[in-house]
């Protein structure tokens, strides 16, 4: 058996929803939100299950979605994409991931990771046979500097797998951070997978820039979306992918062994979706910044450090200022005696782990925010 997947622990997210689900805990752990999603998504769903087309989809995807796609990131983000040559759809961001690896990376590859990384992308990168080169990023400001990218980037770097807005740490960078880091792709003639699925949930007025815009970047780029986050329906894994023709055609030799399709009802959902107004997408960011906002007020009444949070529907709090210095018994603790699950940031790391911070979700209705602050009472 091979030994990256045999040694793996099981993801944080699994154990700390099942550890909810055992000890009736608040889940505040794994990120998915308790609302049901828009009622005319789904319904299109059900329509399309009931009278659309319930067989295989075209392998690229329903011509209607890919074309939905494209005039979406043109109305939100300014870029131009061809539907028929560099739009693919996926089921969900996980494989795109997992695909974009599989196809650009060889034995030996250097892949450059930001740290916190999304529990997926180190054990799809060295099972693609890359070599990590770790840029570790800090509390509170998660920000990185030419001289943090100087020190990972280097001949054999092809790709780097850059989040933005950045789950856990709920920052987004803005188009100056995405030039710093193209500079360094466009010299090192690198790939930038770059998986964008929170674009739509950043706050504050904040405009979420994509990598595919940076200065060279345009044929340089692999943007990865998901349905699940810009409709809230994360069960869905509807994905996206968006690239230029060449390198689009090299992920589609990935995607039709790894999954070939995805459910064409679903699909034809998306596509109605994605053509919403823009109040959907600003009612959508309001209503989660009010939850934001609401939570983090209740955490900093009982005396937590809250770190801030621009996107996602993340927050951290700071555990040092408690004496704390164990995020994960920090984490144990609260979900066994106090019913509130969350996620150690140091899963995030895969090295030199910061250990100070606890991530909670925040995309709840005000009565379960309000049950858990009332179970933290206390606890800071
Ligand atoms: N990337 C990041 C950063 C995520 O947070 C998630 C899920 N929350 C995914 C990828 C997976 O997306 P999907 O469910 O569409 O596979
Ligand atoms: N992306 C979600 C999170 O960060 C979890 C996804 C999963 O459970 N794999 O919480």
């Amino acid at each position: 058996m091979n030994p990256i997947f045999a040694d793996l622990p099981t993801t944080v997210f699994e154990v700390m929803s099942r550890l909810a689900r055992e000890t009736g805990a608040i889940n505040l752990g794994q990120g998915f939100p308790d609302s049901p999603g828009p009622e005319d998504v789904r319904r299109a769903a059900a329509e399309a299950v009931m009278t659309g087309w319930n067989q295989y989809p075209p392998m690229m995807g329903m011509p209607e979605l890919r074309q939905a796609v494209a005039t979406h990131y043109a109305h939100h983000q300014g870029v131009t994409l061809d539907p028929e040559r560099e739009v693919m759809i996926t089921s969900g961001a996980t494989e795109a991931l997992a695909g974009a690896l599989m196809a650009i990376i060889e034995p030996g590859d250097e892949v450059v990771l930001f740290q916190p990384l999304y529990d997926a992308y180190l054990p799809l990168v060295l099972r693609a046979g890359g070599v990590p080169r770790f840029v570790r990023l800090q509390p509170p400001h998660w920000r990185f500097t030419e001289a943090m990218l100087a020190e990972a980037f280097s001949p054999k770097t092809k790709a780097v797998l850059f989040n933005n807005p950045l789950n856990p740490a709920g920052v987004v960078y803005s188009a100056e951070d995405l030039a710093l880091l193209a500079r360094f792709c466009v010299r090192h003639d690198a790939v930038a997978i770059c998986d964008e699925v929170w674009e739509h949930v950043v706050f504050d007025g904040l405009r979420h820039s994509t990598m595919l815009n940076a200065p060279g970047m345009r044929e340089r780029t692999i943007k990865i979306g998901s349905a699940g986050k810009i409709f809230s329906l994360t069960g869905w894994k509807v994905g996206f992918v968006c690239a230029a023709p060449e390198i689009l055609r090299v992920l589609a030799k990935a995607h039709q062994f790894l999954t070939f399709t995805t459910p064409p009802n679903l699909q034809a959902a998306v596509a109605y979706g994605l053509g919403k107004d823009d109040a959907y997408f600003t009612g959508m960011r309001a209503d989660l910044q009010r939850s934001r906002d609401h939570f983090a007020a209740g955490l900093a009444e009982r005396g937590f450090a809250v770190l801030p949070s621009a996107g996602t529907y993340f927050l951290n709090v700071d555990i040092a200022p408690l004496g704390e210095t164990d995020d994960v018994a920090f984490c144990e603790r609260l979900v066994r005696q106090h019913g509130v699950a969350a996620i150690p940031v140091s899963a995030f790391y895969a090295q030199d782990a910061i250990r100070s911070a606890v991530r909670f979700c925040f995309a709840k209705g005000d009565a379960v925010l309000d049950g858990a602050l009332g179970r933290l009472d206390g606890v800071a």
